[in-house]
């Protein structure tokens, strides 16, 4: 019998995020598959009664507040300390959150507390014959395992992305507040603002359908026997713009800025995909000018459409890494996919 405890951290505006849904969604789907166990809401924040209007109708037996101005900024200190409280609060023996900066930071600290063990990253989870099995990979996504603890409590930080968002009708949940002992020394680190790309800027979507990678091919010589890189750069900005895209890169494209060569000013190595770099979750990815080596297509593991535009036809992404290979030049293929799109949205 177990008690989950669902921790979240309520926005700036009172609301809860997308991934504190989906850990939600996993927390109500490990509650029914449990048999004997119960939910428990555990919201920080500096208010949390909107958070918890918002999924009033969960079916948690209990919804645990700490707020205040204290609990408002992601700091370790007084997040750890409130999660403790909660903890303690509910007698949890589960407890899950979404696998956010915030909660990979705080929650890992939490379960050493309360004498527990931690899983980050945990993409799946199951009760199958009353017993909670989580899924987690490893070795840069190379090994899938499948984990049970007897210890309790076990703290689970659930990837954004891979579980459905709780949904259901707001209404009003009885907050009962929580109240943390909090010493000075927790309040030492302050957050004096947060620093973002502007949102034209910001080319990193996990959410967007379809990840747009560009390869080393955008920088190279073209038939005329020059490079057109600002040509490609325009190509590549309008295309992300109008498909909402996600930009993906291979490890030969970054790795040039550093040795100087002219490159795509919005691409940075946060962009790489593959071995040494991110293994994203995008329903569709197309990559263009990029070879489809393997170790870049090991990071289209979780891409589940995948199609490419090179002008070799015995490209890695004809040898079975793509479903689809366009043996064309990516500079007039997205050029028409750009005048397609606008034409589109202009209707
Ligand atoms: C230990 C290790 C780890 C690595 N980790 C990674 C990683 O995480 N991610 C990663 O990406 N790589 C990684 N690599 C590097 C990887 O092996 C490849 O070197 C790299 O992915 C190649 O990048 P690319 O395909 O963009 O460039 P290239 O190999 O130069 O390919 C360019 C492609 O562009 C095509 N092209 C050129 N012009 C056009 C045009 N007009 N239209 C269409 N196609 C065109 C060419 O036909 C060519 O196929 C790693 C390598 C090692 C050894």
């Amino acid at each position: 019998m177990e008690t989950i405890l669902l921790l979240a951290n309520s926005e700036s505006d009172g609301s809860l995020a997308k991934p504190a849904h989906e850990a939600l969604g996993a927390a109500k789907a490990l509650t029914s598959a449990l048999p004997g166990s119960k939910l428990v809401v555990g919201l920080i924040g500096q208010t949390v009664q909107p958070a918890a209007d918002s999924i009033a109708t969960c079916g948690a037996t209990a919804f645990l507040g700490v707020a205040g101005a204290d609990f408002a900024p992601s700091r370790y200190a007084t997040d750890a300390a409130a999660a403790e409280a909660l903890a303690k609060a509910a007698q949890a023996t589960i407890l899950l959150a979404p696998a956010t900066s915030r909660w990979n930071r705080t929650l890992p600290g939490v379960a050493q507390r309360l004498g527990g063990r931690a899983d980050t990253h945990v993409t799946g989870l199951s009760a199958d014959g009353g017993k909670l099995s989580i899924n987690r990979w490893y070795y840069r996504q190379r090994m899938e395992a499948v984990v049970q603890r007897a210890q309790r409590p076990w703290a689970i930080l659930v990837e954004p992305g891979t579980q459905p968002a709780w949904q259901g009708e707001r209404g009003t949940a009885t907050l009962q507040p929580v109240s943390v002992n909090l010493p000075e020394s927790c309040k030492r680190t302050t957050v004096v603002g947060l620093r973002e790309p502007a949102a034209d800027a910001q080319t990193i979507r996990p959410d967007a359908v379809l990840l747009l990678v560009a390869g080393a091919g955008w920088t190279k010589k073209q038939a005329d026997g020059q490079p057109h890189v600002k040509d490609a750069e325009k190509l590549i900005h309008d295309c992300l713009k109008l498909a909402r895209a996600s930009l993906g890169s291979s490890k030969s494209l970054v790795d040039l800025g550093g040795e100087g060569q002219a490159v795509l000013s919005f691409l940075t190595h946060l962009n790489q995909i593959g071995q040494t770099g991110s293994t994203p979750r995008h329903p569709k990815g197309l990559a263009t000018c990029c070879h489809g080596e393997e170790p870049h297509t090991v990071g289209w593991r979780f891409i589940n459409e995948r199609r490419a535009i090179n002008l070799d036809p015995n490209c890695g992404w004809a040898r079975g890494k793509a479903d689809v290979l366009y043996v064309a030049d990516a500079f007039a293929v997205i050029a028409k996919v750009n005048q397609l799109l606008a034409e589109n949205a202009s209707k």
